[in-house]
């Protein structure tokens, strides 16, 4: 079963990968916000790598994988991921470019947590695949017996 710091590393280094391509993709001239986004991706990420574990925790015993380390758990965040995090992740976007003339602070604090949608969702997932290689893998709905 990978630990903590496994789970942590792989989601920040997946979250934060695929932030920085979201943001480079949205617009590949502005390094300085794809690097805040990757960092925002990095940070969410490696916390949402944790999260199924601190819903499920491993002290519960061997087969304490339950809803939120299951096929299905994956599935819904995969789908929000492709279906309300674009919406949101652009709207932080363009809150940012509005806010930058006002508060430079503001203005990048939203493309960090723009980049932190796209890693919370990648970081959470990160989580589940490193599970599912496990000899246990990952419940369809509930626990496995
Ligand atoms: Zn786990």
């Amino acid at each position: 079963m990978p630990n903590r710091e496994e789970h942590t590393v792989l989601g920040a280094f997946a979250g934060g990968s695929v932030s920085l391509i979201s943001a480079l993709m949205h617009d590949p001239d502005d390094l300085a916000g794809a690097m805040v986004e990757l960092l925002g991706g990095v940070v969410f990420g490696s916390v949402f790598a944790n999260a199924p574990d601190a819903i499920e925790p491993s002290t519960r015993g061997p087969n304490h994988r339950a809803l939120a380390h299951s096929a299905t758990a994956g599935a819904v965040v995969v789908a929000s991921g492709a279906k309300l995090a674009p919406e949101l992740v652009s709207s932080l976007r363009m809150r940012s470019a509005a806010l930058r003339a006002h508060s430079r602070n503001w203005a990048l604090w939203h493309r960090f947590l723009a980049g932190g949608v796209v890693g919370s969702h990648v970081g959470f997932v990160s989580h589940l695949l490193a599970d599912a290689r496990t000899d246990k893998g990952l419940p369809l709905l509930g626990k496995v017996q």
